[in-house]
């Protein structure tokens, strides 16, 4: 299995437009990052985690020629304004499966009405066969059993998915224990931190940490990254030497 981190920046990405943050003027490649988005490929399957507003970009920044699926976190805008551009995989594939909790499939037949309509259909408007997740029922995608764990982002519930070894959750700010208790024995565990500051609605790092601490898996990556995290080079240097923070078109093998 790999894993291609597409993007692992906060939901405005690094730069901020406009910003004058000294991380927002880095000239290193790895302060850069997109809207947060991975991929999870094996035998030639590719299913994409969270469709953001980077989506475009992120599929030809790695030359992605067909997409098996897309599982959604929760809906908020940095995970699923990038929906409208599956039309060059629908246009050769058909009906782009996605995989979400059932409220987060209700926001987007609001938010991309023409996507989900029935009737009177635009030429053109690229449609999705939607699967309900429902937590304590795994999904089989091609062969893999993807297991939902369920978290809390400040009062928003948001699914996180385990494939085997591999678990990612994003914009995490609470866990219960028994949905803890779904990630032991990962390999490799991906979280968000946003920054060193506390923040309403997502681990900063001291919380990243802790949590890396109780899954105890031999490698994890943070990922959800904000400028006020600082610079990649100098914040790697602080970390354990298994954590690692994620920078954009990372890949790691399984
Ligand atoms: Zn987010």
């Amino acid at each position: 299995m790999e894993v291609t981190f597409l993007g692992t920046g906060t939901s405005q990405g690094i730069p901020v437009i406009a910003s004058d943050h000294p991380v927002c003027k880095s000239e290193d490649p790895k302060d850069k990052r997109l809207r947060v988005s991975v991929m999870v490929s094996w035998n030639n399957h590719n299913y994409i985690i969270d469709c953001g507003p980077d989506f475009r970009q992120q599929m030809l920044a790695n030359n992605v020629q067909h997409i098996e699926g897309i599982l959604f976190t929760h809906e908020h805008a940095d995970h699923i304004m990038g929906m409208d551009d599956i039309r060059p995989f629908f246009f050769r594939q058909g009906d782009i499966p996605i995989y979400a909790h059932k409220r987060v499939l209700r926001s987007l037949q609001v938010k991309f009405d023409y996507i989900f309509a029935t009737e009177d259909r635009y030429p053109g408007a690229p449609a999705v066969d939607a699967r309900e997740v429902v937590n304590g029922k795994p999904i089989m995608l091609n062969g893999i059993e993807v297991i939902p764990v369920s978290a809390r982002h400040n009062r928003l519930q948001v699914f996180g998915y385990r494939f085997k070894d591999f678990a990612y959750l994003t914009d995490v700010s609470a866990i219960e224990e028994e949905e803890v208790a779904k990630l032991h024995g990962v390999k490799v565990l991906v979280v968000n931190a946003l920054r060193k500051e506390p923040h309403h609605s997502h681990f900063n790092l001291d919380e990243a940490l802790a949590f890396v601490r109780e899954v105890n898996p031999e490698r994890a990556y943070f990922t959800h990254i904000s400028a006020h995290m600082g610079f990649h080079e100098e914040v790697q240097k602080e970390l354990p030497p298994n954590i690692y923070l994620a920078y954009d078109n990372l890949k790691i093998n399984i």
